[in-house]
């Protein structure tokens, strides 16, 4: 690749809505002077990634390319660029730019960018289409690789870009910690991290899920104890215990149950996303003076810092590496709860 031309690199697209992914090529803009550009060797499968697809959070662009979850390695620089060398392991996550100035930026939420952060796909501020990780090749700005320590495996790193992050950020605005009692709701992609994360930051850690189907993984990720929700016993046992609850379910639930479970003080923290408005009795808030929060991934700092973290944790994701033409096959086993607990795709397979 020339500084100059527009490549275009083979990636695996949805045509359209709600259609399969097939292979095909995408354009990818030149390396400017601040540009790094990254082979893909891995691409996390985000449950997201299946909600874009299918028009769940509304009309977005086709063909679309999904993938935020990127792991790589940088095979040619700008003129300009400081933060990386050729070689280095690099990570890309939900956004590729931002403006950088506006006070979410210089606050280092730059996923909250004033001007409209660029997402990693489907869509810029501009309105123009963005395409994501299920590629072979990306170019994005040396502010918005992350570097990846050696100490995790590539595949292993690369659902940490979007699900790690997920969960990290909540874990440590709200301090889990050493003397705290943490409820993870859910043991998905986003969940598996949660628990890992919030016990490698010292944390007591309760799963929540709806059966007790995967109560051995979650002692083996470390949880202390695993509960079924499906079981009303449960929100009378555990009233009144977590100083933290981070939800990690994208459907509609029972908030105020969940609230039962608080300390006073204590904070349930939503990061799924249902299509569908929740709602909730404010008894259930104001009693015990409780909080209920939301959080959307973290900053390039934060992300960064969670990267280091895992690293020195020896913390990466369980995965499926899967070849590209099995993707379609992966998204009908997320949907149906059949994965543990990430699928990553080896993009070596989409050339
Ligand atoms: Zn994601
Ligand atoms: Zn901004």
């Amino acid at each position: 690749m020339s500084n100059t031309d527009v490549t275009t690199v083979a990636a695996y697209a949805a045509p359209a809505p709600q259609s399969p992914l097939a292979r095909t090529t995408v354009p990818r803009r030149p390396v400017g002077d601040n540009d790094v550009l990254i082979e893909i060797k891995y691409c996390g499968i985000c449950h997201s990634d299946i909600h874009q697809v299918n028009e769940d959070w509304g009309q977005a662009p086709f063909p679309m390319v999904p993938g935020h979850e990127i792991a790589g390695i940088v095979t040619q620089v700008g003129s300009a660029v400081t933060r990386h060398e050729v070689g280095d392991r690099v990570g890309v996550g939900c956004f590729v730019d931002s403006c950088r100035t506006c006070e979410n930026c210089v606050a280092g939420l730059e996923q909250f960018c004033l001007n409209g952060a660029t997402g990693t796909y489907p869509i810029g501020p501009d309105g123009e289409p963005t395409y994501g990780g299920y590629s072979t090749h990306i170019v994005v700005a040396e502010d918005f690789a992350l570097s990846i320590p050696e100490g995790i495996s590539l595949e292993e790193a690369a659902p940490l870009l979007c699900a790690g992050i997920t969960l990290y950020s909540p874990l440590t605005r709200w301090n889990a910690g050493p003397g705290k009692k943490v409820a993870i709701v859910g043991l998905g992609g986003l969940g598996h991290m949660g628990v890992k994360i919030a016990n490698a930051l010292g944390a007591d850690v309760t799963v929540l899920s709806q059966s007790l189907r995967k109560k051995d993984d979650g002692l083996r990720l470390g949880a202390k104890a695993f509960h079924a929700t499906s079981d009303p016993e449960t929100f009378t046992k555990l009233a009144g215990t977590f100083d933290l609850i981070v939800s990690t379910v994208s459907a509609n639930m029972d908030l105020d149950a969940y609230l039962g479970l608080l300390r006073s003080g204590g904070t349930f923290v939503n990061v799924g996303a249902p299509g569908e408005p929740n709602s909730i009795n404010m008894f259930s808030l104001i009693g015990g003076n409780k909080n209920l929060a939301g959080s959307m991934v973290g900053g390039i700092a934060e992300t960064q810092a969670m990267l280091d973290f895992c690293a020195q944790h020896n913390l990466g994701a369980d995965i499926e590496v899967i070849p590209a033409d099995k993707i379609n096959e992966a998204y009908e086993r997320v949907l149906a709860g059949d994965v543990r607990y990430r699928f990553v795709i080896d993009t070596a397979t989409i050339a």
